[in-house]
């Protein structure tokens, strides 16, 4: 593929135990540093924020979702732009989630619980019954009704591709069916199978589109390992996944996809890691809390996402170095500090509490703003510590620094429940 394969990674200092590490992944629009924390913009924007924000923020790559673009306002019209990062005047990275995870929220997650602490949920909380889903999967694909209008759609490998290649994300990931934590065995068993099978479809789809654009810049393609918290299921679906090769296509790296439990999140990373190929990145989607990043990141995630800071952001919660507090309390009515002592970031440097507290019960848009500032900031500034603490061979004492006082002030149930 010559010139065009303008994606690669490169791995640089390792931790001396555990797979994790530090690297470099190389795309068309620009490298990420990782460990990286990837800012969610699931519609083509991060919401409330300018792209000129997010890259002061730090974020080195931006992850919108394939299944919304495709609904609205459909990835052709992506395409037209020269593709998300034209479309949102993002320069840096891109990615796009392949849809999976939004399509099983509309089915078995649909109105349910998507939990990683499932102890106290019994399975009807967790998986909706057949008549209230809104996505219902088959061998082909799956079919759901639209979140916007209600109308049919239907989501295939093929599909998913054809619209992930409109979209022109630096990568993109395979269409794979997600699983709830409380599925029985058996259905993880086929889902597993089922994935692995449209993870070939993937391939093949993606070897032919690269093939009919080769004017266009390489999008990066990850195989989406499934399995929960079965280890046997996990260890296949990667062995899988990592011998998979269709004209001369393999994976470009691997996300790491389902429902985790957060209390053995670092163990199922870590049975991927020692599964996947040393040389290729590894995804784990959908985590942000600080004890989660450094289990993660231990373990060998290389990029991680999440809508959490920013989602919290918009309700008034704020990260610190001390915990996550409320800033819409009365305490900080009248609190002339920073949102958190010592922040580098935007609000931190030109704002009070008291002032985004005001935004906030004056219902002004400005208070979304500031808040997903300091939320993002914090989040990618942790992670890009835990970077150069890998590189300076101090991971183990910044960790234990870190959560030491991170969670100092919070009770064990309480951490229990991710509150
Ligand atoms: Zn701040």
């Amino acid at each position: 593929m010559g010139e065009r394969t303008a994606f690669s990674f490169r791995v640089g200092t390792r931790l001396p135990h555990g797979h994790g590490r530090t690297g470099v992944i190389s795309t068309p629009h620009g490298e990420i540093r990782t460990p990286a924390f990837i800012v969610v913009g699931t519609k083509a924007t991060v919401k409330s924020l300018l792209p000129e924000t997010v890259a002061a923020v730090g974020a080195q790559a931006v992850l919108a979702n394939a299944y919304h673009l495709y609904l609205q306002p459909g990835s052709d019209l992506v395409d037209a732009h020269g593709g998300l990062g034209a479309f949102m005047n993002w320069p840096g990275p891109t990615f796009t989630d392949s849809g999976g995870f939004q399509v099983m929220s509309q089915g078995v997650g649909f109105k349910k619980v998507l939990a990683m602490d499932t102890a106290g949920l019994a399975a009807s909380d967790v998986i909706a019954r057949a008549g209230e889903r809104r996505a219902t999967v088959d061998e082909d694909g799956v079919t759901f009704k639209s979140f916007l209008n209600g109308d049919r759609h239907r989501f295939t490998p093929e599909i998913s591709m054809r619209v992930q290649h409109e979209l022109g994300a630096d990568i993109m990931f395979a269409f794979d069916e997600l699983t709830t934590l409380l599925d029985e065995r058996a259905y993880q068993e086929d889902s597993v199978e089922r994935t692995h099978r449209w993870a070939a479809r993937c391939l093949r789809a993606h070897a032919e589109l690269t093939a009919a654009c080769a004017h266009r810049p390489y999008q990066a393609l990850f195989g989406v390992v499934q399995g929960a918290q079965y280890e046997d299921l996990r260890r296949r679906a990667c062995r899988g996944l990592a011998s998979l090769e269709v004209e001369g296509h393999r994976f470009d790296g691997y996300g790491l996809g389902g429902a985790l439990e957060k209390e053995n999140l670092g163990t199922i990373v870590g049975w991927c890691a020692e599964e996947l190929p040393e040389d290729k990145p590894r995804h784990l989607l959908g985590i942000s809390e600080p004890d989660d990043v450094f289990a993660a990141v231990e373990a060998g995630a290389d990029t991680f996402d999440c809508v959490n800071p920013s989602r919290v952001a918009r309700n008034g919660a704020i990260y610190t170095a001390d915990g996550r507090y409320n800033l819409l309390t009365a305490a900080n009515r009248r609190a002339l500090a920073p949102l958190e002592d010592g922040c580098d970031c935007y609000t931190c440097t030109h704002y009070t509490r008291s002032y985004v507290h005001h935004l906030f019960k004056a219902r002004e848009m400005l208070a979304a703003t500031l808040a997903t500032i300091h939320n993002e900031r914090f989040t990618v500034r942790l992670v890009d510590a835990i970077r150069d603490a890998i590189e300076a061979g101090t991971f183990a004492a910044f960790r234990a620094e870190f959560l030491g006082r991170f969670y100092a002030r919070r009770t064990p149930a309480v951490r229990a429940a991710g509150g």
